[in-house]
């Protein structure tokens, strides 16, 4: 696709969209939207920001400006041709912009997100739900093909500021479409794009100026940008066009609010949550944040844009200032707007600039403060925050030291006491007597820890263990150690002791059951140890255990054996230390097999075989519990197959 030798051999050329984009058109102009209004305020969101950027670029570049300073957004309906027209005198795209924006779908996640469509349209194709994507889509939003929703054909005509040539790029949605180069003069305007969009019949209303006005006050009222309609050689404004984050809270109604949050954050759905405030003092500033009441789909994409924009004295600067807000509080959506620098200020000065780290660092307070009372408010509210953004505010934990405390105090996790979330908080408040530890498990998966064998000496003594499964759980712990004075544990680890505690009434007959199997267990431990040899570092009988006959765990000066596993799923580390293996003396399985050990002398030849298999099952039963490989799946069936036929007398 290069650019200057098309434009010089042909005047047409034919291009298809990438994969994704096809399918994604299909699904919203046939099956999507019962607003189909909403095409409009995409078009005027990406109008106003391509004046938005071409302002910015002005500052250094004034000449791009020439002759045309006041940016506009222009509708205009025309009945008899079935035309909608919006234009804007923003920063226009060349050739291959048009093909890159156009035609593909940048964002990560897409052909994720376009399948995940596709699977809801056929669950609603066959009955199975209603509204067939129309949630998930709300997540994404389509933005500029939208139009398609309204129109069956659309032109884009657009030339870049400062460049000479402008470029048309038309499509139906079905497929492919065109590019070819355009008089210059065809475009009224020195720079900027028109989209003309020939309306579907089942669109007329769209034609009607007074059905235009009224979506405009709707949905783009806050655009600051004046968005007018031509009619004949009349042109007025249909929006207030002040920056809506400058304006008292008492002149913005709830309404608006949101849809502006829809425009800065390219979002469709509703906020959770929103900060709208004013800062004067030594650093002057103004904010408006929103929280998202879902996750966007690369929250933990490493090259997603940034959620907050900069705007200095009104002026758009950049979506993308990393030093804006925390990498822990990247959810948030938002504009921050300062008095304190300066316009013409570049992208490479704003790293680490010291208006910026004080904004940082009061904003950051600000939202936590709220986030906090949110939590203390609406805790079942705030629970739903938890799910969607809790990993990610995690991260703060071991990045932000000065907000720890207040981060300890927003934290939530699943418990083995309750069935939602519990904060540390009401944890320590809970802790059985004599408990000077906080217990926790970690694992990739909520519900396989949640059945983990290691939990069952603390369920038969009632003591609570926190269940933790996102990875980044692996990373807070180590670096803060402890939560008022009381150390985080895992119960995956050597060094756990439950002897100080009693057991629960129900489970107290089982516990006198060990000390009458006790002796026989020696001997079986330092049979496994021999059986297993260098597969395992060491052979303990367990506190932990009650229905499971082994369990596997980190000795106490060893990795935790799911960091473990997280470093080699990155490639961090390729060794693998060596595990503990715990028994439960408990077990009719254990305890059968510690007798057969003190009659081994009674019975036939095959015994000592089958005691030798007996060892090697255990283990690899303990590793597939674990989440682990079994290293030698071949030995694995070969001795299991031995011991069922045995069990049948085969
Ligand atoms: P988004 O606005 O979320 O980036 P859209 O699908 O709405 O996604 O638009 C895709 C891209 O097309 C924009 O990011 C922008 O680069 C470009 N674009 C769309 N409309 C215009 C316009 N009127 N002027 C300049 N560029 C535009
Ligand atoms: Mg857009």
């Amino acid at each position: 696709m290069s650019g200057k030798e098309t434009m010089e051999t042909k005047t047409e050329e034919k291009l298809s969209f990438q994969a994704e984009v096809s399918r994604l058109l299909d699904i919203v102009a046939n099956s999507l939207y019962s607003n189909k209004e909403i095409f409009l305020r995409e078009l005027i969101s990406n109008a106003s920001d391509a004046c938005d950027r071409l302002r910015y670029a002005a500052l250094t570049e004034p000449e791009l400006l020439a002759g045309d300073p006041d940016f506009k957004i222009r509708l205009a309906s025309d009945s008899k041709a079935k035309t909608l027209t919006i234009a804007d005198n923003g920063i226009g795209m060349n050739r291959d912009e048009m093909i890159g924006n156009l035609g593909t779908i940048a964002r990560s996640g897409t052909a994720a997100f376009v399948s995940e469509l596709e699977s809801q349209k056929e669950e609603k194709a066959k009955g199975k739900s209603k509204n067939g994507g129309a949630n998930l889509i709300g997540k994404f939003g389509v933005g500029f093909y939208s139009a398609f929703m309204v129109a069956g054909k659309v032109e884009v005509t657009s030339r870049k500021a400062g460049e000479d040539h402008a470029w048309v790029w038309t499509s139906d949605g079905k497929g492919d479409f065109t590019i070819s180069a355009a008089d210059p003069e065809a475009l009224d305007m020195a720079r900027g794009t028109r989209i003309v969009l020939s309306m579907k019949k089942d669109a007329a209303e769209f034609l009607d100026p007074a059905r235009l006005r009224g979506i405009v006050k709707t949905y783009s009222d806050h655009v600051a940008i004046p968005v007018v309609m031509v009619e004949g050689e009349k042109e007025d404004m249909l929006n207030s066009a002040s920056a809506i984050w400058r304006r008292a809270k008492s002149e913005v109604t709830d309404e608006q609010y949101t849809e502006f949050y829809h425009h800065v954050a390219h979002a469709m759905d509703d906020p959770w949550l929103r900060l709208h405030f004013k800062v004067e003092g030594t650093i002057e500033y103004s904010g408006l944040l929103y929280v998202p009441a879902s996750q966007p789909f690369d929250l933990f994409a490493p090259e997603r844009r940034h959620g907050v924009k900069l705007y200095v004295k009104r002026i758009f600067i950049t979506d993308d200032c990393a030093d804006l807000v925390p990498p822990y509080l990247r959810f948030l959506r938002g504009v921050i707007d300062t008095e304190d620098l300066a316009l013409n200020i570049s992208r490479e000065m704003l790293q680490s600039h010291p208006v910026l780290a004080k904004i940082r660092g009061a904003v950051t307070k600000r939202v936590l403060k709220e986030l906090k009372k949110q939590a203390d408010k609406q805790p079942e509210d705030y629970a739903k925050f938890w799910e969607n953004f809790g990993a990610v505010l995690k991260e703060g934990l071991y990045e932000d030291a000065g907000q720890r405390e207040i981060l300890t105090e927003l934290a939530r996790f699943a418990s083995t006491k309750s069935d939602g979330l519990t904060s540390l908080n009401d944890y320590v408040e809970r802790m059985a007597e004599g408990q000077d530890e906080i217990y926790y498990i970690s694992g990739e998966d909520a519900d396989a820890v949640r059945r983990s064998p290691h939990l069952e000496g603390f369920e038969a003594k009632g003591i609570e263990v926190l269940l933790l499964s996102d990875p980044v759980d692996e990373f807070w712990i180590p670096s803060i150690a402890s939560f008022k004075d009381k150390a985080f544990k895992s119960v995956t680890r050597g060094g756990v002791d439950l002897s100080g505690f009693n057991v629960k009434e129900k489970d107290q007959d089982a516990e006198a059951d060990t000390e009458t199997a006790a002796p026989g267990m020696d001997t079986l431990v330092a049979f496994l140890k021999l059986a297993l040899k260098d597969a395992v570092k060491d052979v303990r009988r367990s506190e932990r255990l009650t229905g499971s006959p082994v369990c596997l765990i980190a000795d106490e000066g060893d990795m935790d054996m799911h960091l473990e596993r997280l470093l080699k799923q990155h490639r961090q580390i390729d060794t693998a230390s060596k595990r503990v293996l715990e028994i439960n003396p408990k077990h009719s399985l254990i305890r059968s097999l510690s007798q057969r050990l003190e009659n081994k002398e009674a019975t036939d030849d095959g015994a000592e075989a089958a005691l030798d298999d007996a060892a090697w099952l255990l283990l690899d039963q303990a590793r597939i519990l674990e989440g682990e490989a079994v290293p030698d799946p071949a030995a694995f069936a070969r001795r299991l197959t031995a011991i069922v036929e045995r069990g049948f007398g085969a």
